[in-house]
């Protein structure tokens, strides 16, 4: 079973985020897969390209224009970010935890996906470990509410603050110009039967993929075949 955005299924994306149970479908397109460092590098997808000889490369982003292709990310807390750009139809995949949040792996990934005007843009956010849960030392917190709208941040009295990861990579999306953001708020920490928690079963935690695939640009003749019909 893979999760779905409402707004990019509309724009005809062929995408998911994966629960527990469940490895990416078999897709039609390449899958695509980089070797995550929680950093900010974006790797670029090329025709021609074998998912085999990229997955040993480090980046934790993936940009793919090509029809045929897909690139996907490995979480387990951290969040899934799915960006498509409804015009080119073109991708990216992006692994953003708090540390490529802060090394601004998502700024990276727009920029390579859509260097100039970003109106067309659609981003989801996907399942990761939520405010209830994710706490975090008091000098992280600190870099992390610098520069970020108070919800991101929490902290009461006398208790570790604790970090909305979702909140913060909204607000870095729209900085940045998205448009349109869509976010799934459900905590991988407190669901054990959907999602796999690195904070609660540890470092042999299993990995959920967030994965979205090239589509076709939309282009004149594609709005008049989906706009009007001839009649004899
Ligand atoms: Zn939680």
């Amino acid at each position: 079973m893979a999760l779905m955005s409402p707004r990019l299924r509309a724009e005809g994306f062929v995408h998911g985020f994966t629960t527990r149970p469940g490895d990416p479908p078999a897709l039609g397109p390449t899958l695509f897969q980089a070797s995550q460092v929680h950093g900010s590098g974006v790797l670029e997808v090329r025709p021609g390209d074998h998912p085999q000889a990229l997955r040993g490369l480090e980046a934790d982003a993936l940009v793919a224009r090509s029809p045929g292709h897909a690139v996907g990310v490995r979480v387990a807390d951290c969040v899934p970010v799915l960006l498509a750009d409804r015009e080119t139809g073109h991708v990216a995949a992006v692994h953003a935890g708090w540390r490529g949040l802060l090394a601004g792996v998502l700024p990276a990934a727009l920029g390579a996906l859509a260097g100039g005007p970003r109106g067309a843009l659609v981003a989801s956010v996907g399942p990761h470990i939520g405010p209830c849960c994710f706490e975090v030392a008091s000098e992280v917190a600190t870099r992390l509410a610098e520069g970020s709208p108070p919800a991101v941040v929490w902290k009461r009295d006398g208790e570790r603050p604790t970090v909305d990861l979702g909140a913060l990579a909204e607000h870095q999306l729209r900085t940045h110009g998205v448009p349109l953001v869509e976010r799934v708020n459900l905590c991988t920490r407190c669901h054990p039967a959907l999602f796999f928690s690195y904070r609660r079963d540890g470092p042999l935690a299993g990995r959920m993929v967030g994965f979205v695939a090239v589509r076709a640009p939309t282009g004149p003749d594609h709005a008049n075949a989906r706009g009007w019909s001839r009649t004899p």
